[in-house]
């Protein structure tokens, strides 16, 4: 059964390429009767910011997508947190070094910092691989017992993946078909950090693995990690998972243009629910190249859902600002007032503007209408006043013609 995970790093609040990898997640697990999950990726701890997970969660149920399994939830594959699986990765690296896929490295930040600026100087970047595999100071080069006693002397060292010398991978990636990564230029990535820490690609991998993931559906960001996760699988002896890099979230450039979204299902339909959006969903309609995010585009997209709304719903929406504003709103009627406005408005946070003379006295006026007044416009205001006064039938329609 198809299993699916969006898995962010509490670094921050949500931002929209998060929310799309969720969304395409979430209509992927949908599509397929699969589940799926959230796994808080909480590793590096430098980066943590405290109330991330709570926003995202939050997020994610606004948006109506909410995980069926992740903290709290259905922990069938528990714990969801990683700073709570912190045990179990260890023995995951050490597997790897026993079978030779991975070792100690025991270079400090300023050898490396020399390394890389000796070859600056030869006008080369040092690739931390087998290209200078000799001049590190690893258990590839130091005997097993000065290794031993150098980990019993509480010398800090990580643990890195030993990339293959020199092999050509052909990956499928759901959506961009074949790519080919070459492993000698690759990097031997930390995988556990001397802190017990193990990093995002060992910990992704494992993850991923023990929570039975059969779909990876991230940004393209990730793409140049899928080989390194690739072989990692490999030499676990795990089947990889599937992989789906979705393109980058470009900003808008150019005239304005109303721009196609990343995925379409080939019409020129727009707007969907999300039980159509689930049933025309797939990864392979996802394009190549990148999405355009265009906020002129998203605001018609809110005034469309704005104007299918009730107008209790709405009215309900804008008390807060008009309580805000100081405004009793028991003596207004706003579902007739935000019935009036709601036509022109893409946000509720429009509506104050928009309708601000049903509850305050106006208190300036405009200079440019002022260029127009003649000396009888004061004399005629006030005519106008009187005959508004005297109207019954309050409607448009007959002040209109009364006033013309
Ligand atoms: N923790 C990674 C992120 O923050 C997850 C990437 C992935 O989906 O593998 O995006």
């Amino acid at each position: 059964p198809v299993r699916v995970r969006f898995a962010p790093s509490p670094t921050g609040p949500l931002h929209i390429g998060g929310v799309r990898t969720a969304l395409f997640n979430y209509l992927f697990a949908k599509k397929n009767g699969g589940t799926f999950y959230l796994r808080i990726e909480d590793t590096d701890q430098n980066r943590f910011v405290p109330g991330a997970e709570e926003y995202i969660m939050e997020a994610l149920e606004w948006l109506g997508i909410a995980p069926e399994e992740t903290v709290g939830k259905n922990e069938k594959f528990g714990p969801y947190r990683q700073s709570e699986r912190k045990h179990l990765y260890r023995q995951y690296a050490d597997q790897l070094i026993e079978s030779g896929n991975a070792y100690y490295a025991f270079d400090t930040a300023e050898s490396l910092d020399a390394h890389r600026k000796q070859h600056e100087a030869e006008g080369k970047t040092f690739i931390y691989n087998h290209h200078n595999r000799e001049k590190l100071d690893t258990s590839l080069v130091i005997s097993k017992e000065e290794t031993e006693k150098r980990i019993a002397n509480n010398e800090d060292y990580v643990i890195r993946f030993k990339t293959p010398v020199n092999e050509t991978l052909h990956l499928q990636d759901i959506i961009r078909g074949e790519v080919q990564f070459q492993t000698g230029l690759l990097d031997d990535k930390v995988l556990f950090k001397s802190d017990g820490m193990p990093t995002y690609h060992l910990a992704n991998i494992v993850d991923d693995h023990l929570m039975e993931t059969t779909h990876v559906i991230r940004g393209e960001e990730w793409l140049p990690s899928m080989p390194l996760h690739v072989m990692l699988y490999r030499a676990f002896g795990w089947d990889a998972p599937e992989f789906a890099h979705l393109p980058l979230i470009l900003k808008p450039i150019g005239n304005g243009k109303l721009s196609k979204q990343g995925w379409n299902d080939g019409t020129e339909k727009e707007l969907f629910s999300l039980d159509e959006l689930t049933a025309a969903f797939d990864l392979k309609r996802v394009h190549k190249s990148g999405a355009k995010f265009d906020p002129e585009k998203n605001k018609w997209f809110n005034h469309q859902y704005l104007i299918k709304q009730k107008d209790e719903l709405l009215a309900k929406a804008f008390a807060p600002i008009l309580i805000e504003k100081g405004i009793d709103i028991s003596k207004f009627d706003l579902n007739r007032i935000v019935s009036l406005v709601k036509d022109r408005a893409h946000f509720v946070t429009e509506f104050w503007e928009m309708s601000d003379f049903f509850f305050v006295a106006p208190t300036i006026y405009d200079e440019k209408a002022r260029k127009n007044w003649k000396e009888e416009t004061p004399t005629l205001m006030q005519e106008l006043i009187s005959v508004i006064e005297e109207i019954t039938d309050f409607t448009s329609m007959n002040i209109e013609t009364i006033v013309k």
